[in-house]
């Protein structure tokens, strides 16, 4: 999950990062009286997931409270690179004299943190790194080791910071390194790091991307989820525990384990361009349990989607055998129909592995008029395009 700015600065201030002070708002009127907190100057910068602000002009420079509302006004509502701007941040000034590049993230190519650090801040670093490459120093970072004194003064080292900064960049690199541990971030990054006026390292903008997999031992990040912008769909999933993408396609997808559903996407992308180019709706994986319980959740989340036109159950039975998923089948329609949400759309299932002929009996047996049979992965995935299509 990639954070808001405002949400990074609160994180880097737990943590004992340097920042300034910082308030968000949603309407511009608000800006007067915390300007005036500021002492009258205040930076107005867009709240949005996405870089460059700045030179999209969402980061402006207010002079006095009147212009802060101005500028906040400005800024609200602005689209940058299609995002709408609903939050603004009004941060303290900076007397800055220089700006620095400082990050932590996950390199899964080498399995290992990567700090990466730069004097060349403030602009886009993938400019730099593609530009001027021996300007971003890379120092990976032993996860069983961490940040050390050492491990930071090489950091320092290896991107040149200036000497009279020296010291307080191994302090902000170690606390950084604690930010991202302790939150289980999979990316920290702060750009620009700079140097005021009067010699202080503080840190100006942030990035950070926490790791939904530690989500359990991170009861504090759940509140830090922007529910305005979550797919109602996938937040539906989330809720009843169902582990559910929303993709653009037409063809509803259910299947039992990650690896079949992935591969169900592919097939039914293919057989998709024999019917005018119809596409997966979602990933959804029931898992090894498919009893009729989760069986109804899944279908209701995607008989919910208004894009899906045909589903596909695609089930290859192991310890869970097919005729406990057939049940499972039959019984969740039943309890859709209890519930008084009709299924008006066409369902396609495979049924191959434990138990296929007893399953493909019991759905034989129930006869549901929505139902329908594909022995073959190949064979199913064509017929709920082709009925995607219709
Ligand atoms: P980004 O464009 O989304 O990365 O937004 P940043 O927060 O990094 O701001 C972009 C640039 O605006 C920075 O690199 C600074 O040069 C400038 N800036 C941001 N805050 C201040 C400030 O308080 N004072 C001054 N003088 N410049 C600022
Ligand atoms: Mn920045």
């Amino acid at each position: 999950m990639d954070l808001f700015e405002y949400q990074a600065r609160d994180l880097f201030a737990k943590h004992g990062v340097p920042v300034l002070d910082g308030a968000v708002i949603e309407t511009a009127a608000d800006a007067a009286a915390i300007a005036e907190r500021f002492g009258g100057r205040a930076v107005i910068k867009a709240q949005v997931k996405v870089g460059g602000r700045g030179k999209a002009g969402g980061v402006k420079l207010a002079t006095d409270p009147a212009d802060a509302v101005a500028k906040a006004e400005q800024i609200l509502g602005m689209d940058i690179k299609g995002h709408t701007v609903h939050k603004v941040m009004l941060a303290q000034t900076a007397d800055i004299k220089e700006e620095y590049y400082v990050s932590y993230l996950l390199d899964r190519a080498n399995r290992t943190f990567l700090a990466m650090a730069s004097v060349e801040g403030g602009m886009d670093i993938e400019e730099v790194a593609a530009t001027k490459p021996e300007a971003l120093a890379k120092i990976p970072v032993d996860a069983n080791e961490g940040v050390t004194d050492e491990k930071a003064r090489e950091i320092v080292a290896a991107a040149k910071f200036p000497a009279e900064i020296a010291d307080q960049a191994v302090e902000v690199l170690k606390t950084l390194w604690t930010v991202f541990i302790k939150e289980d971030a999979l990316l920290v990054e702060v750009n620009p790091l700079v140097k005021s006026g009067d010699g202080k390292l503080i840190a100006i903008d942030g990035k950070v991307s926490l790791d939904a997999n530690a989500d359990f031992r991170q009861a504090e990040h759940e509140a830090l989820e922007d529910k305005a912008a979550a797919n109602p769909l996938e937040a539906a999933a989330k809720a009843k525990g169902l582990n559910y993408v929303k993709l653009e396609g037409q063809v509803g997808i259910i299947g039992n384990g990650a690896g079949l559903v992935m591969s169900t996407l592919d097939v039914v992308a293919y057989a998709g361009e024999n019917h005018g180019g119809v596409k997966p709706a979602n990933f959804l994986d029931i898992g090894g349990g498919a009893s009729a319980e989760v069986m109804a959740n899944g279908l209701e989340i995607i008989l919910g989607d208004p894009d899906v036109k045909s589903v596909f159950v695609n089930v290859f039975g192991g310890i869970t055998a097919c005729d406990a998923v057939a049940n499972g089948i039959v019984q969740a329609l039943a309890l859709l129909e209890e519930k008084g949400e009709e299924v008006t759309k066409p369902l396609v299932v495979r049924l191959d592995g434990n138990n296929a002929e007893l399953g493909r009996k019991i759905l034989t047996d129930a006869n549901h008029p929505l139902v329908q049979q594909v022995d073959t992965m190949d064979g199913a995935a064509d017929r709920a395009a082709e009925l995607a299509n219709k």
